[in-house]
């Protein structure tokens, strides 16, 4: 989700970020973006310089990375067979 986080200098301007969460992380990592043994601050800055800076993109990816592990992408088991980034995905089964 992106939230209004982290002041440069100034308090009164805040610039968007992406939380990273357990489900991007398994995602990303999975589709070998990263290696998953990366800091949160080194998944989030790789996300953020690959993702247009605009809040509703943001919150709608997160929304969708979430839905995703959900629905497919879960720690155990994934349903990898149906899932629509198999193409593109190092760890599918
Ligand atoms: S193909 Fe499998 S491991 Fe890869 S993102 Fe989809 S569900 Fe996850």
């Amino acid at each position: 989700m992106f939230l209004l986080l982290g002041a440069r200098c100034d308090p009164q301007r805040w610039w968007p970020t992406f939380v990273v969460d357990a489900c991007s992380r398994r995602i990303v990592s999975r589709l070998g973006v990263l290696n998953g043994s990366e800091g949160y601050e080194a998944i989030r800055t790789r996300l953020l310089n690959a993702l247009p800076h605009e809040v509703p993109f943001g919150n709608e990816y997160h929304a969708l990375l979430g839905t995703l592990t959900r629905s497919h992408c879960r720690k155990q088991r994934p349903a990898c067979a149906t899932c629509p980034l198999q193409q593109f995905c190092l760890f599918a089964a």
